[in-house]
């Protein structure tokens, strides 16, 4: 980076969302770009959901030189995509956005972001495993392909809107919806139950699931993740003894992949881990979104 820092050549990169201001995802990137000594900054925009398909088309023009989109785009710019990646596609939803002849090409770095996410941090292997996902949104079912994809046994979906749940499974082979109620009894130790929902980011919260869903031995992980410090869930699976996480890890390990998708380097997972880091003195409200 030159001292006239950002300059002519600097290229920008940005998250596209609907409220975007909380996202981590700028500090991250920016971090990784300076680690690398390249010319790049990368910003956090949001674009209201009728505005996608021209801030696409506008940042292409403007030489963006890749972009993440997040809730509320992520199906949006699957669909204007120019190309798609097969897995972006089996998902339904795109996170990150390449260059490519005639716009963008979609891809989703999501599914494997989480795979590489609980192995560093639980040390779980899908491979013969139940897995249950709570929610049934984007990111179940991008957790659901990940997981399919790594060998589980058996992938389990309870929904609050159960309706939703079924028409996740139906699309998904080896996807079985559940009733929440029923879904304790299906684990066993080594296991794993992994929140795709918002709910429990609220640490002095109350946990919102059957505690029974915490059985010893199963592992849990939260794909959301506050930045001040652990969710709700991550906290009350440790209590009760689990190994447990939050969705940090995953924001970092889908960012290294983007990253990688755009300037061909390996990342500097390091400098991306670091600048990841909560606060020394966590604020009393931090709400989340990528
Ligand atoms: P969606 O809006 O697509 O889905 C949200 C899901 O959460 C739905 O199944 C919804 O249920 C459920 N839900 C919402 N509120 C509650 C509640 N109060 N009680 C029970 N269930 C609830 O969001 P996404 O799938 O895109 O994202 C889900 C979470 O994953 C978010 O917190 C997001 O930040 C996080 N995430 C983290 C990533 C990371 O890198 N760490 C990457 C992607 C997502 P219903 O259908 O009944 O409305």
């Amino acid at each position: 980076m030159t001292p006239s820092w950002p300059g002519p050549e600097t290229r920008p990169f940005a998250v596209l969302g609907f409220p975007v201001r909380h996202s981590l995802s700028p500090a991250m990137h920016n971090a990784a770009f300076r680690a690398l000594g390249l010319d790049a900054c990368y910003l956090a925009l949001a674009v209201a959901p009728p505005d996608l398909g021209p801030a696409l088309a506008g940042a292409r023009a403007l030489g963006f030189g890749g972009l993440n989109v997040t809730v509320p785009h992520k199906e949006q710019a699957l669909a204007v995509a120019a190309e798609v990646d097969p897995e972006a596609r089996e998902i339904g939803a795109a996170n990150t956005l390449v260059p490519c002849p005639g716009g963008w090409r979609a891809h989703n770095t999501d599914a494997e972001g989480l795979l590489r996410a609980l192995a560093a941090d639980l040390g779980f292997r899908a491979p013969g495993r139940r897995c249950l996902i709570l929610g049934a949104g984007g990111a179940a079912r991008a957790a659901a392909v990940a997981l399919r994809r790594a060998g589980a046994k058996e992938i389990l979906v309870a929904n609050r809107n159960v309706a939703r749940a079924q028409a996740l499974a139906a699309t998904l082979a080896r996807v079985e919806a559940v009733d929440l109620a029923a879904a304790p009894g299906r684990l066993g130790p080594g296991d794993l139950v992994v929140s795709a929902t918002p709910e429990g980011l609220d640490p002095k919260g109350r946990w919102p699931w059957p505690p029974s869903l915490l059985s010893a031995g199963t592992y849990a992980y939260d794909l959301a993740y506050r930045p001040g410090g652990e969710t709700a869930l991550a906290l009350a699976a440790r209590e009760a003894g689990l190994i447990a996480a939050s969705g940090r890890s995953m924001l970092l390990h889908q960012g290294a992949l983007a990253f990688t998708l755009w300037t061909g380097s390996p990342p500097p997972l390091d400098a991306m881990t670091q600048a990841l880091a909560p606060p020394a003195e966590p604020p009393e409200a931090d709400p989340q979104t990528r």
